[in-house]
């Protein structure tokens, strides 16, 4: 995400390919920005590389934040122009194991950006009121509808999906301006 100013990546860089999700080119890595801010939802390798975080800020320096610097989070709000995020605890377990994961508010010059990562639940994005643009993955959505949560947002980037499903996602949300697939390499959304 950027407004021209600072550059801030969530759930970048990940381990490419990770358990069969999008690739990225090495260019990718050489092209992050400098002095970015990185933030992460939780440590999955389709998630989070530490590896290619190192090397990244190795290069272009920057400072990362997740579950093990939650409490520093806050601090962005007085370093960058008109932006507050607060994190939520939320669930996600891995093949029946509960893992350290946070999804993100984020109010950015008047614009909220909610960040669910992983989570299975709906409930946390149920409570938030007039969210600009929500970055769920197609599971929320799905939960959110068999609970009857409604989700008060008026677009959806929608995530974690595989090559695979790409072709015939994109076919049923052709029509939907409200629902944009992210199935692209460098796709490039315009909260307005
Ligand atoms: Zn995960």
């Amino acid at each position: 995400m950027t407004d021209g100013q600072q550059d801030i990546y969530i759930d970048f860089p990940y381990k490419s390919g990770a358990y069969g999700y999008m690739e990225f080119e090495e260019s990718d890595l050489n092209n992050v920005k400098e002095n970015s801010i990185f933030i992460f939802t939780h440590t999955h390798a389709d998630h989070y590389s530490k590896k290619n975080l190192k090397h990244v800020m190795k290069a272009k320096g920057g400072a990362k934040y997740g579950f093990f610097k939650i409490s520093e989070l806050e601090r962005l709000n007085q370093q960058i122009d008109e932006f507050e995020i607060t994190a939520f605890k939320t669930k996600h377990t891995f093949f029946g194991i509960p893992f350290k994961h946070y999804s993100y508010l984020i109010t950015w010059h008047g614009k909220k950006i909610f960040i669910s990562g992983d989570t299975t639940e709906p409930q946390t994005i149920g409570q938030m009121e007039n969210i600009d643009l929500a970055f769920v993955p197609y599971w929320i959505l799905k939960n959110a509808k068999e609970e009857g949560i409604e989700i008060d947002a008026k677009k959806f980037a929608i995530y974690h999906l595989y090559p695979s499903q790409f072709e015939a996602i994109l076919k049923q949300t052709e029509a939907l301006e409200k629902f944009i697939p992210m199935v692209e390499n460098g796709q490039t959304l315009i909260i307005e």
